[in-house]
């Protein structure tokens, strides 16, 4: 609980009672008002109760962690071979092996601790707020800045950021399964409870950590961070963050496999080279331990855990979070994108610019929220006094109102609903004091705006005590509930087709409609319910407001066809303003569209069929989306889908990368996604799909680039067996090797900067295999370029007398270099890197491939290395004929290249 006892505060009494308590008695014991706390107070509190924020859970120890890395098949053998080499007295190679098995260990270590840093870094700036009442204001905080006292505003989507005592409150619905367990919301109200009550029949009480599914309610905060009840029970909201993926585990997998087949090898060479070529059994079985472990690549899940955080930073400056690392390389394999249109890809800065009543129409200037503009009809000023419609219809407008203007710095901006906004703007232009007025007409109760009813309503009572319910929505919404409209100061019957052809003709230049409503109730009534505004209900007019498409995401929408990818708008609009605004954005050539009415009648086969051609959903509802999202997904489409609502989580989860809207979005929504826009903007998610992609690219280019350097090493090992010469490497140098590469050079290809062609071709196939057949070819291709050049000079070495160990020390080295000279060769798939680009473009290859030949020149001079890895000095001419090989090999990869480019150009 979160008053202490020193206080001699009467609070003290009622510890853990707050729920036999009244919102007058909690004011009175949290000096707090419905005016909210000061900012005196409130830091003062803050002083005293620290952040609202529960301790963090723990994570996996160090000392875990660390062993974790020893937990591998691979490790396993190096060990077992170290142990052996160790009992038959090679004490420097078991040195060397326990060596690298213990840099390997920390090197993964490290390289993951910083992956997962950089992953958190990212989730942490999806920090949760709230909307708080301080100083008579209403004002968005951080939720961690909540102190007891405060007054908080939740509705549905909200995570309650604090217990909560309610005080006042609207149909508001909490999911408090995560607390209790009981799946079904708990209808909250706001008298007190008897003091033996449940947590779960504290409806009077909103926990920190629950979900608000429905409706709305205002609360004072009761307690925070660990004094929750969440943070009582101490279960941890915190999600671990794990570092594997569907590509992770194939690799695993995939790495599995690969090391019994090459233990298999070995075994068997092993074999041939002790019964066929009658070798020393000692010396066979150092040499499969050495052909084991080349063929093994230790390093590449470790660079993938890497090249996929890094993905995670790219585009979290492109203001794409992602919530969840698979969503990485989803992304790069999108086909669908399914997007929201108010907000994300328009801007969601509405501005009303076209009222129709009943006797006239007008046109309204100004631009965005500034209050200023003039009401003008056919081109002509309009005299308002003369028209009751238009201030009636302006008076609804500010009061079924939720939102308000203010002013900061010189520069008009709204809290609220950008929608809403336009509305007061409008009654601003109109005449209205936006703060008198309300205080003249208070508010006493509303309907809140919830999309699947499309409307909201609010009661209001004037001095003389009349009862009137303004009301606003879409106008399929309003129009059936309307028996009047408003003609000068009389009513008269609806004329529905004159309204349904006005709100056409507005929606068909890509404007939202909002139709605008009133209705008179006796005096006595002071609750507003659905009943109340079923019928009977005076049109007064619709307005039509402009919500320009964002240029960014034109351009985005081009981008994603060039790419392949389709782009389809599933909205709460109306159909035509839909279409018309799809149209403009060329996301449709066609004006076919479906509305969710329409997609009700349809069998999901029907469905399945349409979802192909037609990009344009209109009037859908969450529950549309969901069946949306399933028929793409049947159809084998890889499906990003945004949302915002608490009743979008849904589809947001079924689809492959859910993707929320980080302004507007509900908490719920952000929770079930994989990713959250910074700025809810189409165009982020473009960006994500582009770094998705170079991801792919980068792990593909790591991956061509490993493979092979094994393979080579593999091969050569094998062949000197064959053949019967001496190992040309030793198993300690084939680690040292392995080691080097996997770290230092593989890592910078995860750094290569977006290929220029990446959003020009289509998406990845999901269901290919990681190795297609042309990364089968390169492997091979190179790994026997690479047993080519490194046994080939340790023959023609040991033909011209070279003795064992400068022979070895020349074929390490070449082994090395050639790897360096395939790096760059790496950098590019397919096209050449013969340009000042190709060699030059990643600083990190260049840092690594310095790196690189340091450690070699240690490796072959450094007395210590030459104790341990049997090195001898070599001399320049033999750096000669190694910068020779690597030269040709580096050609032939390059030519390599252009045939297999030309080839798919011949395709
Ligand atoms: P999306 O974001 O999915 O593209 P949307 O934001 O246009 O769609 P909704 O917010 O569900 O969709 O709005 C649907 C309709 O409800 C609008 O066309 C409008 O007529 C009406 N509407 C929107 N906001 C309000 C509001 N605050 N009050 C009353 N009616 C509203």
């Amino acid at each position: 609980m979160i008053l202490d006892n020193s206080s001699g505060n009467p609070a003290d009494r009622i510890q853990t009672e707050w729920h036999t308590c009244g919102s007058a008695q909690i004011n009175t014991l949290l000096e707090t008002s419905s005016q909210g706390l000061t900012s005196a107070q409130v830091s003062e509190r803050r002083q005293k109760y620290g952040p609202n924020r529960l301790p963090a859970p723990p994570r996996r120890s160090t000392l875990m962690r660390l062993m974790a890395q020893f937990n591998n098949v691979l490790i396993y053998v190096l060990m077992l071979a170290a142990l052996v080499t160790a009992a038959l007295g090679h004490h420097v190679d078991s040195g060397v092996i326990v060596a690298v098995v213990l840099i390997n260990a920390l090197v993964g270590f490290f390289q993951e601790g910083k992956a997962e840093k950089a992953i958190d870094a990212v989730r942490n700036m999806l920090s949760q707020q709230a909307v708080v009442i301080r100083n008579g204001h209403r004002q968005l905080v951080a939720a961690e800045e909540l102190v007891p006292g405060d007054i908080v505003f939740i509705q549905s989507g909200d995570r309650v950021p604090a217990d909560l005592h309610l005080h006042k409150l609207k149909e508001l619905n909490i999911d408090e399964a995560l607390l209790t367990g009981e799946s079904i919301p708990v209808i909250k109200q706001t008298e007190p409870v008897a003091a033996e009550a449940d947590l779960g029949d504290r409806t009077n009480l909103a926990f920190s950590g629950t979900l608000v599914s429905f409706g709305q309610g205002t609360g004072t905060v009761i307690a925070t961070g660990a004094d929750t009840e969440i943070g009582r029970i101490s279960t941890l909201l915190a999600e671990v963050t794990t570092l594997t993926t569907p590509l992770t585990r194939q690799l695993d997998s995939f790495a599995r496999w690969l090391t019994g087949s090459i233990l298999l090898i070995a075994i068997a060479t092993m074999m041939f080279g002790y019964w066929i070529r009658g070798y020393a059994l000692g010396d066979m079985f150092l040499a499969a331990v050495g052909l084991a472990v080349a063929a093994i690549p230790e390093g590449l899940p470790a660079i993938i855990t890497i090249a996929l955080a890094i993905g995670v930073q790219r585009m979290a400056k492109r203001r794409a979070i992602i919530r969840r690392l698979p969503a990485v390389e989803t992304l790069g394999s999108v086909s669908i994108i399914c997007s929201d249109k108010t907000g994300t890809l328009t801007r969601n800065e509405m501005t009303v610019t076209t009222v129709v009543m009943a006797r006239c129409s007008a046109d309204i200037s100004g631009v965005g929220y500034n209050p200023h503009g003039t009401f003008t009809c056919h081109h002509q000023d309009l005299n308002l006094h003369n028209q009751t419609e238009l201030q009636q219809l302006c008076r609804a407008s500010v009061l079924c109102n939720e939102a308000q203007l203010i002013q900061k710095e010189g520069e008009w901006l709204i809290e609220g609903d950008p929608t809403e906004g336009a509305l007061l703007v409008l009654g601003a232009k109109s005449g209205i004091d936006l703060r008198e007025f309300p205080l003249q007409m208070p508010r006493d109760d509303l309907i809140p705006f919830e999309s699947e009813h499309r409307f909201m309503a609010t009661l209001h009572h004037d001095h003389e005590g009349n009862a009137v319910v303004y009301i606003k929505g879409a106008i399929e919404a309003i129009l059936p509930r309307c028996q009047w409209q408003l003609e000068g100061d009389n009513t008269r019957p609806v004329d529905e087709a004159f309204w349904i052809s006005q709100q056409e003709q507005i929606a068909s230049q890509g404007k939202r409609t909002l139709a605008l409503a009133m209705h008179h109730l006796p005096e006595a009534h002071r609750t507003l319910h659905f009943d109340d505004i079923d019928n009977n209900l005076i049109l007064l007019g619709v307005v039509g407001i402009i919500d320009p498409p964002r240029d960014e995401a034109i351009e985005a929408v081009k981008k994603c066809h060039d790419a392949g990818i389709k782009v389809k708008m599933i909205t709460g609009d109306h159909v035509i303003t839909a279409t018309a605004i799809a149209m403009q954005m060329g996301i449709t050539e066609s004006p076919r569209a479906l509305t969710g009415h329409q997609i009700e009648q349809m069998t999901d086969s029907q469905l399945g069929d349409a979802v192909e051609d037609i990009d344009v959903f209109a009037r859908a509802s969450p529950e549309h989306k969901l069946r949306i999202v399933k028929c793409l997904q049947a159809r084998q489409h890889v499906v990003a889908m945004t949302g915002d609502g608490v009743n979008d989580a849904p589809s947001l989860k079924r689809a492959d990368v859910g993707t929320a809207m980080g302004v507007k979005g509900t908490e719920a929504a952000k929770e079930a996604s994989e990713m959250v826009l910074a700025d809810d903007n189409f165009a982020s998610i473009t960006y994500a799909i582009e770094e998705g992609r170079t991801v792919f690219d980068n792990i593909t280019k790591s991956i061509l680039f490993i493979l092979p350097t094994n393979g080579g090493e593999a091969l050569t090992v094998l062949a000197a067996i064959a053949l019967g010469t001496m190992l040309p490497v030793t198993p300690a140098q084939i680690l040292w090797v392995n080691m080097i590469t996997a770290v230092t050079l593989a890592l910078a290809l995860t750094f290569e900067p977006t290929e220029p062609g990446v959003m020009k071709r289509p998406p990845r196939n999901t269901r290919n295999a990681i190795l297609s057949p042309f990364m089968i070819w390169r492997i091979v291709f190179v790994s026997l370029l690479m047993v080519g050049g490194t046994f080939g000079l340790f023959l023609w070495e040991r033909s011209n007398g070279t003795g064992i160990d400068t022979a070895r020390t020349i074929a390490v080295n070449t082994l090395v270099v050639l790897e360096v000279f395939y790096l760059l060769n790496s950098r590019f798939l397919t096209r050449s890197v013969l340009n000042r680009d190709g060699i030059l473009g990643n600083r990190y290859a260049l840092y690594a491939i310095a790196l690189v030949m340091l450690f070699q020149l240690l490796f072959t001079y450094l007395p210590v290395m030459q104790l341990f890895f049997h090195t001898t000095p070599i001399t320049a001419t033999a750096w000669g004929k190694i910068l020779l090989v690597g030269c040709i090999v580096f050609i032939a990869v390059e030519l390599e290249k252009k045939l297999i480019h030309r080839s798919d150009v011949d395709e």
